[in-house]
């Protein structure tokens, strides 16, 4: 998968909203705090594969239904409407 451009975007709402949600690698299965998966560069803190920081997903244990590009590191495609509205709450938007 590749890292698209909506990264700017991406990013900036994960260290705002995402400080105590877990997530479970589905890769190996262990679970820990989503600001240890980013701090670790987005990878898994057990088997270092690169996880999706919203659903646990990887490079090799995609979404059901598909996720096929990350939209920045640690997120994967299958978030960008969810992010897409965030984006538009944080970073304004209509009042
Ligand atoms: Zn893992
Ligand atoms: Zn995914
Ligand atoms: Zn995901």
């Amino acid at each position: 998968m590749t890292i698209s451009e909506f990264s700017e975007v991406a990013v900036p709402v994960i260290g705002l909203s995402e400080d105590d949600r877990q997530v479970t690698c589905r890769q190996c299965y262990s679970t820990m705090r989503a600001v240890h998966v980013a701090a670790n560069g987005y990878q898994c803190l057990t088997c270092n594969a690169l996880v999706c920081v919203m659903c646990g997903c990887t490079d090799d244990r995609a979404c059901i239904g598909g996720c096929y590009w990350w939209l920045s590191p640690g997120i994967c495609s299958s978030h960008k409407q969810e992010l897409h509205e965030l984006a538009l709450k944080v970073f304004g938007g209509a009042r």
